[in-house]
């Protein structure tokens, strides 16, 4: 057989075998009927690297096979593409800088490096929608009924415009990685592709789409990918929901065609794993024997969720979906605004109220709930559930800025577990007992802070 190896073709086997185990089996049993019957164009012994890990882990790694180094490098531009958004979604204002990265590191010790590196936390979101028409049974955000658009109509568009104007002027120029669906399902927007082009003109990146209706209207998923392939767009995503919808694409679309479109293969057969979050985690639904992951989350925005039709805007940021946050993130506030005017005052004023650089005299400083303090010899330090922060050598995850060592330091974490004093009482405290100057523990206090190490936002 003359084997003919692209991206597309190899990404195509091996979302079938991560979804299909009928397709795995015969390719075990018999390779050569699994190639006619799955129009394989290459013998899949040439890419078992990829699909064999026993056989990966033994082989030669300077013997890697041309399109198996192929794939590799496509996935890992992926990934180089993803951790770019996260290292470029910074703000040019530096109190959601600060704000975001105290973030970043909370999410860090509490869902550790692996997990943490999937998530990109993107500047915004906006749903164009009320509610969704699909209700999936695993919805992490557990996505109500669809029950309104917010269509492109002349007032609705100028509005829509303002809107990502404002955002750019609030965050910045990476006000661009932000996207256009949450708990909706884009596609139920008739005029989607119309705020993804003003977005496109506006802001200077064509945003990502994940759709779980692509072969609700065949013709208009093609265009959709179209417009992003023309307009410099990067992934898009497909969830698929059974292997007939599975079939379906693949008649439908050429494996090359969806060479930058994810395929989500959230089958019964697939062997993904979902957070415990949402639906799954409220128990309202059979969950089909899935693998269910606890201490997870999907959310990946820390910054503003809109909705275009209610006309809110929530400042968010992922956290462990529990009881008290089970769609997996932190709402901080909300705010309502009828126009542009009124957009860019409550966004200011959620950044003014809740992002502050440095802790304030009157704001009682505690340590996170989720730490142990432990005194130390010369100062204490916090067990997290993932790194462990020290005061006398900070953690090198945490890129220290310096390292806080101060004799009585230990007196300083037991007040902070205590957690019943603000930063100028402690202040006060060490310079009348220790006379120590009030900078020097407002720097120790600040420092922790800034590690995203103690209580802020919502209880
Ligand atoms: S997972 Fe997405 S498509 Fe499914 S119900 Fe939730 S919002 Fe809708």
């Amino acid at each position: 057989m003359t084997q003919i190896f692209t991206i597309g073709q190899t990404k195509r086997f091996l979302e079938r075998w991560t979804s299909e185990p009928a397709f795995k089996e015969l390719i075990a049993k018999n390779p050569e009927q699994a190639i006619t019957k799955y129009n394989l164009t290459f013998h899949p012994e040439e890419i078992r690297m990829l699909w064999d890990r026993g056989y990966a882990l033994e082989s030669d790694p300077e013997q890697v096979p041309d399109p198996v180094q192929q794939y590799r490098d496509f996935i890992h531009e992926k990934f180089a593409h993803r951790d770019l958004l996260r290292d470029q979604s910074a703000s040019s204002d530096s109190r959601i800088n600060a704000w975001r990265k105290r973030q970043m590191m909370r999410c860090i010790s509490q869902l550790g490096v692996a997990k943490h590196g999937s998530i990109v936390h993107a500047p915004f979101a906006v749903e164009l929608n009320q509610g969704c028409s699909v209700g999936c049974w695993f919805c992490a955000y557990s996505a109500p009924k669809l029950s309104a658009l917010y269509r492109y109509t002349k007032e609705n568009e100028k509005l829509w415009q303002e809107t990502l104007r404002i955002l750019r002027d609030v965050w910045g120029e990476s006000a661009k990685y932000g996207f256009c669906y949450w708990a909706t399902e884009p596609l139920d927007n008739p005029d989607y592709e119309q705020f993804l082009s003003d977005f496109h003109k506006i802001l200077g990146y064509f945003p990502q789409t994940t759709t779980a209706v692509p072969l609700r209207d065949i013709d208009r998923t093609r265009k959709l990918i179209k417009l992003s392939q023309q307009n410099n767009g990067f992934v898009e995503r497909f969830s698929i929901h059974s292997l007939e919808i599975l079939e379906e694409v693949y008649r439908h679309f050429s494996a090359d065609e969806l060479k930058w479109v994810e395929l989500v293969t959230q089958n019964e057969e697939s062997d993904m794993a979902y957070a415990n979050s949402g639906k799954i985690l409220a128990g309202t639904n059979d969950n089909k024997n899935k693998i269910v992951v606890n201490d997870s989350t999907i959310a990946c925005v820390s910054g503003f969720l809109l909705n275009m039709v209610d006309k809110s805007v929530q400042l968010i940021t992922p956290c462990i979906s529990n009881n008290r946050w089970p769609k997996g993130y932190i709402i901080y506030d909300e705010k309502h605004f009828t126009n542009g005017e009124e957009l860019r005052e409550v966004l200011e004023q959620l950044i003014d109220t809740h992002m502050p650089t440095t802790l304030g005299r009157d704001q009682r400083v505690q340590f996170r709930s989720d730490l142990r303090m432990q005194i130390e010899e010369n100062g204490f330090s916090l067990h997290l559930k993932h790194p462990t922060y020290n005061s006398a050598q900070p953690h090198p995850f945490y890129n220290s800025p310096s390292r806080i060592m101060h004799p009585k330091l230990s007196d300083l974490g037991t007040l902070i577990t205590l957690g019943n004093m603000t930063a100028g009482e402690m202040a006060l405290f060490f310079e009348e007992k220790e006379c120590i100057a009030p900078a020097e523990t407002f720097h120790c206090l600040n420092t922790i802070f800034s590690f995203g190490l103690l209580k802020e936002g919502p209880e």
